[in-house]
């Protein structure tokens, strides 16, 4: 059975208590809106409500941060969870863009610690899957910031992890954007997935204002399989009319995430074969939008190599010429070891 929420436990604790209907919209709002780290220093409850909360949960937060990595645009968190597993969250300072003309901060968080489907140019996938996080562990990266002061920007579920592949990740979205706990608008939140049908399908039903982000990384499904083996769960194609459904029911836009890997997936052939993938979803084909990462090499993943700038910017040139939009993500990685699984590749060697 499912452990219960912090909100869930909250409630408990208030109810078994007999307080009033208000204490707990009281308690929510100091706690997810404000950012109180204890529950004794929420001085609008009496003493013995305080009390009883913080013998009955303990600390706020369900994850401790063990580790930081900073560089000028990048701050890369290892937290701990309470069972003793390790997770890292990024939060990222973009320049301003032709899209986004002013700077912007957006948070990277994980899903579960370490992955289970194993793409051969990821560090998450050579841990190997440890657990799927619980939602208070997802949404408490994100708590975390609000309990330092941090202005969150946009959070993308984009760090360790297939987000659709843990059943919880739909309770961590109920947290993030319930306007009784954090209330974060859910056309802030992205999930990034490397196509799990069956999650997408949910999303566009519970939540068709979360921003979804679909990560292809090669156009031919040959080649896709190899570089991501649930492709032969899930093909391209199937995965595509997912999406599909995704851009014709919301008529937002979809991201397709694609990353650019040395002599392998960086050629004109499959710049051309990728823009005729998206000309083909025909009159909305304008929602689709390419984003680029350039490969960033860790030990992890030492088969690959970066692509070269000519490369990038030749691919880019064919997407232009066919009308794709497209952008190349910043990358923040070599510093702080930001590709998805360095940094705690890095930690467990020390
Ligand atoms: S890219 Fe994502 S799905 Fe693939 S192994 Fe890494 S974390 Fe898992």
């Amino acid at each position: 059975m499912q452990e219960k929420t912090r909100a869930e436990k909250i409630a408990e604790v208030l109810d078994n208590l007999g307080c009033p209907k208000y204490r707990l919209a009281q308690v929510y709002e100091a706690i997810y809106k404000k950012g109180f780290r204890e529950y004794s220093a929420i001085s609008t409850l009496p003493m013995a409500v305080r009390n009883r909360l913080r013998a009955e949960l303990g600390e706020v937060l369900v994850l401790k941060n063990i580790h930081e990595t900073k560089s000028r645009q990048a701050l890369k968190i290892l937290f701990e969870t309470k069972d003793g597993y390790r997770i890292e969250t990024v939060r990222m300072l973009f320049n301003p863009t032709e899209e986004r003309p002013e700077e912007h901060e957006s948070l990277c968080i994980s899903s579960q610690c370490g992955c289970a489907l194993g793409c051969s140019f990821c560090a998450t996938g050579k841990i190997g899957f440890r657990k799927n996080l619980t939602p208070d562990e997802i949404a408490d990266q994100v708590l975390y910031f609000r309990q330092i002061g941090d202005t969150i920007g946009s959070i993308s579920l984009m760090g360790m992890g297939e987000p659709f592949a843990n059943p919880h990740l739909f309770d961590a979205l109920e947290i993030l954007t319930s306007p009784k706990l954090m209330g974060i608008s859910p056309r802030r939140l992205s999930v990034s997935t490397i196509g799990i049908v069956p999650g997408i399908q949910r999303l566009i039903k519970e939540y068709p204002n979360v921003n979804l982000s679909f990560s292809l990384h090669s156009p031919f499904p040959d080649q896709r399989e190899k570089l991501m083996p649930i492709a032969r769960t899930y093909p391209t194609d199937q995965v595509m009319k997912a999406v599909d459904q995704y851009v014709e029911k919301t008529n937002h836009k979809a991201f397709i995430a694609y990353i650019l890997l040395k002599n392998e997936n960086d050629s004109a052939e499959h710049a051309q074969a990728l823009a005729s993938l998206i000309k083909e979803r025909g009159r909305k084909s304008y929602l689709y939008h390419v984003s680029l990462v350039r490969f960033n090499p860790g030990p992890a993943a030492s088969q690959y190599e970066k692509p070269t700038l000519e490369a990038i910017s030749k691919f880019r040139t064919i997407l232009d010429r066919n009308g794709i939009k497209n952008t190349l993500r910043q990358c923040f990685g070599v510093e702080v070891k930001a590709a998805c699984g360095q940094l705690y590749a890095a930690y467990a060697r020390q």
